[in-house]
């Protein structure tokens, strides 16, 4: 049997382990200390300085804890870019609100400004008034920042920016996890970086990280026995965990900078094929490449090149199922153009990790160039 190629998996700088013995002969082996503030601040000075880190146990968590801050609450409805992880959208039931599910724009693969607009509308129309919009920047592609932005300000609702998969993107220059009124970071194992599990909320102002900082860490109030005027959640990152983070935050760029070649790799070697389309950056996108993914002619070839390259142990995996097909959300209310759903049957997301040697590139693609030259 070849050895195992993933689609994408952790891939450390060797520096992860000197701030880990670090705060082991310090003794912070505790949710704060200094990996915690030094990850916060490499993250800051990554994205922007005027921006506030809070570092979290996850993604999901940063997600939850910014849906609390703007207010969601039980009977509330919240907007959803529907194609996404089922992480975006947990959130929002875990608040007791409904989630809305907005479908795709082919140029992105990201929330439809169109639809997003014709969503607000009928719900204005049924008297709700959404209380967030959260956008997706999938695989890493920014969504449509400037057209989701200006219609999230006409309506007054705020934008939650899931940026779990595009650290290292940008948008006319700016990085992505700075465009959300609150945006959210993930560090889970497959991601561009990982702390093996750990997300972070980026926001605008001191006052709403401090607030997150709290939450995280109980809702403990300012006094010496332990008193909560308020629910608090166990959601703060492990100095441990902080500590893989800042050896990550060292190789950034130089992920972003082979995943992107790996993305490269791949349209070179399918660019006779006409059964494979890539999906080009629009002027002004820059996509850290998370993941390469590929559409092919329909859900058979889909499934048969997937199972041809799990047969000589290839990991590849289909585009995420979008939200409103979930059995689980089947009875939220959705407003669909057919376009996730068309890349959901013909997406396949191709190995991805920053650690792929030349190799493993070529089995690949001789897995994939065999299909073709059989059928
Ligand atoms: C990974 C991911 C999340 C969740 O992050 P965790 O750190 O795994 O909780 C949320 N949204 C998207 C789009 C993701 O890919």
């Amino acid at each position: 049997m070849n050895e195992k190629i993933w689609l994408s998996s952790p891939h450390m700088s060797g520096k992860e382990q000197f701030y880990i013995k670090e705060a082991f002969d310090a003794n912070w082996v505790a949710p704060l200390g200094p990996n915690v503030n030094g990850f916060e601040s490499d993250i800051q000075n990554y994205l922007d300085n005027n921006i506030e880190v809070a570092a979290l146990s996850s993604g999901t968590a940063a997600l939850h804890l910014a849906l609390i801050i703007l207010g969601v609450s039980k009977g509330d409805e919240v907007i959803c870019q529907s194609k996404t992880f089922s992480a975006s959208a947990n959130p929002i039931v875990y608040q007791g609100a409904t989630p809305v599910f907005v479908d795709s724009e082919k140029d992105t693969w990201n929330l439809c400004p169109e639809q997003l607009e014709r969503a607000i509308e009928d719900r204005l129309s049924k008297g709700k008034h959404p209380k967030a919009i959260i956008a997706v920047h999938l695989y890493g592609m920014p969504y449509k920042v400037n057209e989701i932005r200006e219609i999230a300000d006409r309506y007054g609702i705020p934008i939650v920016e899931d940026s779990a998969e595009s650290l290292g993107s940008t948008y006319n220059g700016e990085k992505c996890g700075t465009f959300g009124d609150l945006s959210i970071l993930s560090f889970n194992g497959n991601k561009i970086i990982t702390t093996s599990g750990g997300g972070a909320l980026v926001t605008k102002t001191k006052g709403q990280k401090d607030l997150a900082v709290f939450l995280s860490t109980q809702a403990r109030d300012a006094a010496p026995h332990y008193q909560h005027s308020h629910i608090g959640y166990n959601y703060r990152m492990s100095n441990i965990v902080a500590g893989i983070g800042r050896g990550q935050m060292t190789i950034l760029d130089s992920h972003v900078n082979k995943r992107r070649m790996n993305f490269e790799f791949y349209k070179k070697a399918f660019q006779d094929n006409e059964d494979i389309v890539f999906l080009d950056e629009p002027q002004g996108y820059h996509s850290n490449r998370w993941l390469s993914c590929i559409l092919l002619p329909n859900y058979k070839i889909r499934e048969e090149i997937r199972l041809t390259l799990e047969k000589d142990n290839i990991e590849s995996r289909p585009l995420w199922k979008p939200m409103h097909a979930q059995p689980i959300f089947k009875h939220a209310p959705s407003y669909l153009n057919g376009v996730s759903d068309a890349l959901f049957d013909c997406g396949l997301c191709l190995p991805s990790g920053s650690n792929l040697t030349d190799n493993q590139l070529e089995r690949v693609k001789s897995g994939i160039n065999k299909y073709f030259a059989i059928c």
